[in-house]
Parts: C-alpha cells; structure tokens; sequence
C-alpha cells in the first residue's frame, strides 16, 4: 500500500510524466531475453523507471515460472544491473506474483499480484491458456455458467493482497481475455458487472495501483489493454489509481503503451 511512483517529477506544471514501465519478464521466467538485455532496451527507449517482475514459483506448474532456488539469485543479478546502470535508468526489482505461489521473493520494490489459475476439487486450472480450456472449465465447474466462473474468478482477484501482499493488481479482467468477440460472455451483463466491482470496491483501499496492462491487446488478442475502459472509469470514480505496464517478454514491447 505504501508503493507510489511518481510520475511528475518535481511536481511542476507542464513537465513530462516519467516514462515507467513495471511488469516485464526475463531468462528467469518466461521472458525471452536476460535481465540485462531488457534492462539495456528500457534505456534505449528512453525509459526513466523500468521494473522486472517475474513470475513467482508455482510447486503445481513449472513451465514458466522463476525455481525457488532462483530467488537469491534473481534479486542478486538485478541489484547489481541496478547499481550498473544507475546513471542511465533507475530499476525496480519486483515480482509477478501468482495467488497459489506460497513464498514472497524477499528485499523486492514492489509485488505484483495476479490470478493465473483457480484451484477447484484440488486441481489447479490455468485461466489464460485458450478459450477452449476456458470453456471446459466453465462446462466441468460450473455447469456451463460463465458467470459463476466469472465470480469465482473475481473473489479470487479480491483476495489478492492477503495471499501476495500485492502493490499492484496485475491484469484485473484477464479472464475476458477470450472474450474479445463476446462469444463467452455478455459483458455488459449485471451478473458480471457485480462481480468486478465488487472485487474492484476491496481491493481499491488495500493497493497502490491497477495494472493497464497490455500484455493481450500486443499480441492481438485484445482490441484493449486490461482494465476495459468501463473498468478504469469506475476505478478513478472510486478514488483508485491505475499504472501502465507492457506485460513485456520480449525487446519489442517495452515501454509501448
Ligand atoms: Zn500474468
Ligand atoms: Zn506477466
């Protein structure tokens, strides 16, 4: 709750917001380039603050995540990119933090906290792999019921800060990632519309700031960044903030929101 980046330095009028860039992913998770290439094209960009935040270790799934063993390792390497180029940009050392992961990295910045699974009857199902497995959730579930699903989803968000001790929610709506042409779910729905808010009304006072994140929309799977724009209105109406982010695992995404 005490993490804020400031993004007018100085505060005076008319001066340019920091560029800020916080949820990247490197060679420790899933990213395609090291630390330090990321960390080198941030500078290129004319980045003023860049974050590294990779995935925590989830026991139940290992395909993309940091190793435990890894922790002292990861902040070690950033601390000294950190101290290298100070100079030339300032970086965070942060965290993509899974709700089912069960330890916090130590000595980070900031955490970001996202739900990638929920765990039903004892199984852990991953929410962002294709519509296909999206749907056979709902189907094996929840009887078929999207909004069910939705709300399970959302009180999972809402639990957040308690199991990560989250700064930042990662990608609130993630779970309309495939839902782009509405063939899952109607939106606009009340079923749903209830279940993000309400999710959004409890986390609001415990966190920093809600991710716009645009992870989906550069790979095309989203017309928007998460946080729909509904979403963002309704967010700044109740006093929350949000931060962009490029959800980046490669060069070319960096900073590009
Ligand atoms: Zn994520
Ligand atoms: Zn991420």
């Amino acid at each position: 709750m005490g993490f804020r980046v400031e993004a007018h330095p100085g505060g005076a009028r008319g001066e340019k917001p920091l560029k800020v860039d916080l949820h990247n992913h490197t060679h420790f998770s899933d990213g395609r380039f090291s630390a330090e290439e990321m960390v080198q094209e941030a500078i290129r960009r004319g980045l003023d603050r860049f974050g590294i935040s990779d995935h925590s270790y989830t026991d139940f799934d290992e395909s993309y995540c940091m190793k435990r063993e890894q922790y002292a390792q990861y902040t070690q390497t950033l601390r000294l990119l950190r101290e290298k180029y100070k100079d030339r940009i300032e970086l965070l050392l942060g965290v993509e933090q899974d709700y089912y992961s069960r330890e916090i990295p130590q000595g980070l910045d900031y955490v970001i906290g996202s739900v990638h699974y929920l765990k039903i009857d004892g199984e852990y199902l991953v929410l962002d792999w294709d519509k296909e497995r999206l749907r056979g959730i709902a189907d094996r579930f929840f009887e078929g019921d999207f909004y069910l699903l939705c709300r399970r989803y959302y009180e999972t968000v809402a639990d957040l800060p308690r199991m990560t001790r989250c700064d930042i929610v990662g990608h609130f709506d993630l779970i309309a990632k495939f839902n782009g042409d509405g063939s899952l779910f109607d939106e606009e729905d009340s079923r749903y519309r209830e279940a993000w808010q309400e999710a959004m009304l409890r986390l609001i006072p415990k966190v920093s700031y809600f991710e716009i994140n645009y992870g989906a929309r550069n790979k095309g799977l989203r017309q928007e960044p998460y946080l729909k724009g509904e979403m963002r209105d309704f967010l700044l109406r109740h006093g929350g903030r949000t931060i962009c982010s490029s959800d980046s695992h490669r060069l070319s995404t960096i900073g590009c929101f």
